[in-house]
């Protein structure tokens, strides 16, 4: 008989001999999870504060997930887009009405999500007859995502490095309006924006920064693109992250979230733009499928009827105020907290080893990631318990004074 603890070491062995290494995992499997709790498969118990990088939104186990993908999964899972499937065209129909576009084109993924906004903003402008705005701006900084486009608007050289030459984008300092404005022309397709930059080391855009975003727009008719995918479906307490700044984007991408781990991606749009894509100008063939369309509508719905976005607010209050009093106890090792909704950081100052205090944080049963240089990332399911969070920020202050 081998051991559980032996059983997880030649998984480890194997995982490294034969995946491609373009990750760094530690040397655990995670088997199993319930809520905002993972188990290894040594029996090990992990708070689960990352939730897949935001993507979990009802955690593990969500009984009305469960429920509508192993219905989904017996009735019909894949159809392509040859034609129309139910819940597909009800989901399309929800998040039309949660987010006040008029269309949506279903992807797989983020990346795919951004790559579908890109090619819809200059497509549109060929087939307006402005062939020449091609340039869209993005942010210093930012991430959307990796195939060529996404990694093209991306605003960190770590990614992009070695990978030749890439569309042209120009990156200006996120939360500049003066930058952006200096920048705008009348090349510019596009304005694309995080609501909160996640993987930079989560940033919300500072007030009045959207709205101006917004103005330059509209003033230059360009197309504003919010990159929802890891602040939409409620991480950040409202059903986008752009509600917060009362700013309506042209467009919208959507991912991580949407199908609570299901892979499912979307690019919902306004009405102006609804020819800039015609029947074989774009398309995926897993796009939208049943199941993943299921997931999404279940991930949506239950959002609502257990009121998830209010509780994300208070529980993500909850969280911060949390993590500032674990601040004020170190304010050596952590220089900040900041964050919206379940979408909070506690960023370590420059001389701490922020990957030593990830290993750390997981040997003590706490599974949180590094975005940016420095920042701890917080990104629980929607339904975590305050039980939880106080149980996750001890774990974290416990951890802080054996580096003190
Ligand atoms: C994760 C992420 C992406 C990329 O999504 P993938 O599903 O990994 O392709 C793009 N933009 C933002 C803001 C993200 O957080």
């Amino acid at each position: 008989m081998t051991s559980p603890a032996d059983k997880q070491a030649a998984l480890v062995e194997s995982g490294r001999r034969y995946l491609y290494p373009n990750y760094r995992q530690p040397a655990l499997v995670i088997e199993r999870g319930e809520g905002a709790v993972l188990w290894d498969v040594a029996g090990k118990r992990y708070l689960d504060f990352f939730a897949g990088i935001a993507v979990s939104a009802l955690g593990h186990g969500h009984p009305a997930l469960v429920r509508a993908v192993s219905e989904q999964v017996a009735r019909l899972v894949h159809l392509s887009n040859y034609f129309f499937n139910a819940p597909n065209v009800r989901l399309a129909e929800l998040l039309c009405k949660k987010t006040g576009m008029d269309r949506v084109f279903f992807s797989n993924s983020g990346t795919e999500a951004i790559e579908a906004c890109l090619k819809l903003a200059r497509r549109h402008f060929w087939a307006a007859g402005q062939p020449e705005r091609l340039r869209v701006i993005a942010f210093d900084n930012s991430f959307h995502g990796r195939t060529l486009g996404a990694l093209a608007a991306t605003g960190q050289g770590k990614y992009k490095e070695g990978f030749g030459p890439l569309p042209n984008v120009t990156h200006v300092p996120y939360g500049d309006a003066r930058a952006v404005a200096d920048n705008m022309a009348a090349d510019v397709a596009a304005i694309l924006v995080e609501p909160v930059q996640g993987e930079g080391g989560v940033l919300p855009a500072p007030p009045g920064f959207l709205q101006e975003l917004r103005r330059l727009c509209d003033q230059h008719g360009a197309l504003l693109i919010a990159d929802e995918i890891q602040t939409g479906v409620g991480r950040t307490g409202t059903f986008l992250g752009v509600e917060h700044d009362g700013v309506k984007p042209d467009v919208i991408a959507l991912a991580k979230g949407l199908g609570g781990g299901i892979p499912i991606g979307a690019m919902l749009c306004i009405e102006k733009v609804s020819g800039a894509l015609p029947p074989g100008s774009h398309g995926s063939t897993f796009g939208g499928n049943a199941l993943a369309s299921a997931a999404a509508l279940a991930v949506i719905e239950t959002v609502d009827s257990e009121n998830l976005l209010a509780q994300t607010q208070t529980k993500g209050e909850r969280l911060a105020r949390a993590l500032a009093s674990v601040q004020e106890r170190y304010p050596k090792l952590i220089t900040a907290v900041r964050g919206r909704g379940l979408l909070q950081a506690a960023v370590l100052s420059a001389d701490v080893d922020a990957r030593a205090v990830l290993g750390k944080l997981q040997d003590a049963g706490l599974l949180v990631t590094i975005a940016g240089a420095q920042a701890l990332r917080f990104s629980p399911p929607l339904v975590v318990s305050d039980a939880h969070i106080d149980e996750a920020v001890e774990v974290l202050a416990r951890v802080l004074a054996g580096v003190a």
